[in-house]
């Protein structure tokens, strides 16, 4: 059997891993010409961590954990108003964390299959054909080819999504706000601490990036509507949207890239009834994207794809294969969802009296008695049965 995987993503490259082990040959398109640069940081934990376990990556990984030891809510001068501990977070995680930069756990996985996997980069598919009996492709670099199984990993934006199941607004719910991230140097000596720092509406965060001397800048915003910024207006309208903000916001702004460089996007939930039609099917955030709150997004690709794979591998039919994969994460991903629509309705609040209910939260459930509800909402444990 032979798969086409639409973007080398988290979910697109882990679902190329499993194919390949379980004797099926998977083809992965990508859009990007390289592997991407920069990027942002994400909490690696639970089943991400279980499914990097078994393909042997946490020896590789383990070197670039981000040096966070803590997370600190803190006030305009930067004196912290409420603090989740390392021992608070191991309570909540109680299990193995991993705070990596995207970019590295994505370097990690194409290393796992460079060499294995047929890549092809620089290229997109553009138009589907689902005969009944194979999916015909065709590529926006020219020429089309048949597959038996079309699957799209290619993130919150999905193309394999638009063809086939309809447009985005159909799926993509927007959360009411809008982050902004970019790498800037280490100007102010960092600790091991990621710092959020917030005023109505708007709020600042900043960690140790992956290389010594470098930080992540976050900055996140409300916005009425989900529609996407063009990368030279970035810049300009994020210093309108800072003016004025407190903190160190000036000069994380005075110090902010070109426009190409500025990751930017509308915080959104892709909710879909189904994850597949006939022989196409979605992965990742193409189909159950929660937001970056819930903490889960690489989790749930890694998982869906390991899963996936799993059950084509056992399923004598795509049909019953991509059956079996929606009912085993369709339900842990709307789980998820929920909970991380409730964090994200508090994120940002409006005003002045919003923000000092949050700064009241914040100093509540950072204490240790409050675990297990932070442990309920990031779901830490693995999802998948042990490794046969
Ligand atoms: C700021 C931020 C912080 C986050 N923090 C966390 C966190 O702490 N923990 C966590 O688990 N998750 C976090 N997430 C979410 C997580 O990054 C995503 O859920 C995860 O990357 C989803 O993986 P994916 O493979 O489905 O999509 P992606 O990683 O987006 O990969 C999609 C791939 O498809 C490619 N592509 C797109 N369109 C096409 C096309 N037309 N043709 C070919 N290729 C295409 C893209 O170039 C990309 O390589 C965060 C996200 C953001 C933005």
């Amino acid at each position: 059997m032979r798969v086409l995987i639409s973007g080398a993503g988290i979910a697109g490259l882990t679902l190329a891993y499993w194919l390949r082990r379980r004797g099926i040959e998977p083809v992965v398109v990508e859009r990007a010409p390289h592997g991407r640069l920069g990027g942002y940081g994400v909490d690696f934990f639970g089943t991400g961590h279980d499914v990097a376990s078994r393909m042997g990556l946490l020896d590789r990984l383990t070197p670039h954990r981000l040096p966070i030891d803590s997370v600190e809510f803190v006030d305009a001068s930067g004196r912290p108003a409420a603090r989740l501990t390392a021992a608070l977070l191991e309570r909540v995680i109680q299990g193995p964390h991993l705070p990596l930069m995207h970019t590295t756990l994505e370097g990690a996985l194409l290393d796992a299959v460079a060499g294995q996997v047929e890549l092809r980069f620089a290229d997109s598919i553009a138009e589907v054909r689902d005969t009944g009996a194979a999916v015909e492709v065709g590529f926006t670099g020219g020429g089309s080819e048949r597959f038996d199984l079309l699957v799209g990993a290619d993130g919150v934006h999905s193309r394999t999504r638009e063809l086939v199941f309809g447009p985005e607004p159909r799926f993509v719910r927007h959360l009411g706000c809008h982050l902004a991230s970019y790498p800037v140097t280490d100007r102010y000596g960092w600790g091991r601490v990621r710092a959020h720092y917030t005023e109505p509406g708007r709020q600042v965060v900043v960690y140790p990036g992956g290389e010594p001397g470098r930080l992540v800048t976050l900055l996140l915003f409300r916005s009425p509507r989900g529609a996407s910024v063009p990368r030279d207006r970035r810049p300009g309208l994020l210093r309108t949207l800072f003016d004025g903000a407190g903190w160190l916001t000036p000069s994380l702004l005075a110090d902010a890239p070109a426009g190409e460089s500025i990751f930017m996007d509308a915080m959104s939930q892709v909710v879909m009834p189904a994850w597949h039609r006939g022989r196409v099917a979605l992965v990742g955030d193409a189909c159950g994207c929660m937001t970056m709150v819930s903490a889960q997004g690489v989790s749930m690709a890694m998982a869906g794809a390991y899963t996936l794979a799993e059950a084509l591998a056992a399923e004598p039919g795509h049909e019953r294969a991509f059956a079996r994969y929606q009912a085993r994460m369709r339900p842990e991903v709307r789980r998820r969802q929920r909970n991380a629509l409730l964090f994200a309705r508090m994120l940002l609040p409006a005003t002045r009296a919003g923000l000092t209910a949050q700064n009241v939260a914040n100093r509540v459930i950072t204490r240790h008695a409050f675990a297990p509800v932070l442990r309920r909402q990031f779901g830490a444990g693995s999802i998948l049965p042990p490794a046969g």
